[in-house]
C-alpha cells in the first residue's frame, strides 16, 4: 500500500482489497487510517487482485471525495411563498429523512471544535443550518427536526427579538403579505427539544460596506442580546448574504465569536471565520441534495470545470 501524499490539494493513494470486495464505507475507512490530510479531492486507485490467480484484475480510480464535512443552507420552509429560499414542507420532510438514513448529521458547533487550519470541518459528516429565523421554521421544520432528531442551527437576526422588532426587508423576493420571524416563546421551546441558536448579525447589513467601528458593534450587540435571551454562550455567526472578507472575518473574532459561516457564492480563502456552506434551494430535489451534502461538493464547486458543468446543465434544461 502506497500512503497518500497530498499534491497542491490532489491527494493519490494506492490501496489493494485483498477479498476483492470493496465499499464505499472500506474505501472511507481506508483513507481516515491512511491519514489523508484534510481538504482537496481524494483519488484512490482501487487494485482488486484474485486471490485465487494471484493478479490484479481491476484497477479503477475511485474518487471519493475530500476530507471535509458538508455544511448545509437551507432559510424558509414554506408552502406558500413562491422563493428560491422557500423549500417546501414535504421536500424538507423527505430530504431530512434522506439525510439522517444516508449521512452522518452532527451540530455545527459541535465539529467546529475538529475544525483544521485551513477551515475544514474533518469527517465527512454534515451539519444542517438555518439563516434569517423565519417563523415558518417553527410550524414545518421543527416537527421534522424533532422526529428524526436531527441536530440543526438557527441563525437569528438579533434586532427582530427587539421591542421595536426588525421588518424582514432583506430578501430579494418577499411574498405579497408580511414575513415574520421567529418569536421569543417559539425559540424558547426550540433550544429546549435541540435546535441551536447563533447569530446572524443584529440588523443584517452587508457587514463587508461598514466601517470598522459600526461593524464591531453590530456584531457585539447582537451577541449579547442573543445571550441575554437565549441563557447561554453564542459562538458562531452566520454572515449576512454570506458576504465577508478578511477584515470582516477578523471583526467577527474581535467581537468575541469563535466561528463563522459563509456562503461560497465566490472564490474566497477559507478559514475558522470563513467556513464555507451550500445553499439548498426550493427546486433542490433528491438528487441536487446528495450531490451537495457530498464531501467534495464545497472543495470542487468554486473551480471552473464545475461552473462550465452546472452552466451546461442549466442550457441543457432550459431548452429542454
Ligand atoms: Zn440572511
Amino acid at each position: 500500500m502506497v500512503r497518500p501524499k497530498p499534491v497542491r490539494g490532489l491527494n493519490l493513494g494506492i490501496r489493494a482489497f485483498p477479498s476483492g470486495v470493496y465499499t464505499r464505507q472500506l474505501i472511507e475507512r481506508s483513507r481516515v487510517d491512511d491519514k489523508a490530510p484534510a481538504g482537496g479531492i481524494t483519488i484512490f486507485l482501487v487494485g482488486v487482485p484474485k486471490s485465487d490467480r494471484g493478479q490484479v484484475a481491476i484497477v479503477l480510480p475511485s474518487i471519493v471525495g475530500c476530507t471535509c464535512m458538508s455544511v448545509l443552507t437551507y432559510h424558509s420552509v414554506d408552502p406558500k411563498w413562491n422563493s428560491t429560499l422557500a423549500v417546501a414542507p414535504e421536500r424538507f420532510s423527505a430530504h431530512c429523512a434522506w439525510l439522517c438514513r444516508t449521512r452522518r448529521v452532527v451540530d455545527i458547533a459541535d465539529a467546529v471544535s475538529g475544525i483544521s487550519r485551513h477551515g475544514r470541518l474533518r469527517g465527512g459528516a454534515v451539519a444542517v443550518t438555518f439563516d434569517d429565523g423565519f417563523e415558518d421554521l417553527y410550524h414545518h421544520a421543527f416537527p421534522v427536526l424533532r422526529r428524526e432528531r436531527m441536530p440543526a442551527t438557527v441563525f437569528l437576526v438579533a434586532e427582530t427579538l427587539t421591542s421595536e422588532g426588525h421588518p424582514v426587508d432583506w430578501v430579494d423576493d418577499p411574498p405579497p403579505y408580511p414575513l415574520t420571524t421567529l418569536q421569543l416563546d417559539q425559540i424558547l421551546e426550540m433550544q429546549e427539544a435541540g435546535v441551536r441558536f447563533e447569530s446572524h448579525t443584529h440588523t443584517h447589513p452587508d457587514l463587508t460596506k461598514m466601517g470598522d467601528e459600526e461593524c464591531r458593534r453590530d456584531l457585539e450587540a447582537s451577541r449579547l442580546l442573543l445571550e441575554e435571551l437565549l441563557g447561554g454562550s453564542v459562538h458562531g455567526l452566520a454572515y449576512p448574504f454570506g458576504y465577508h472578507d478578511d477584515r470582516v472575518c477578523r471583526l467577527a473574532e474581535k467581537a468575541g465569536y469563535r466561528y463563522a459561516v459563509g456562503s461560497s457564492q465566490r472564490r474566497e480563502p477559507v478559514g475558522r471565520y470563513a467556513i464555507p456552506r451550500a445553499g439548498i434551494y426550493r427546486d433542490d430535489a433528491l438528487l441536487a441534495l446528495r450531490i451537495k451534502s457530498s464531501p467534495w461538493y464545497l472543495g470542487v464547486r468554486k473551480t471552473s470545470a464545475f461552473r462550465a458543468v452546472r452552466a451546461g446543465v442549466r442550457t441543457w434544461r432550459a431548452r429542454g
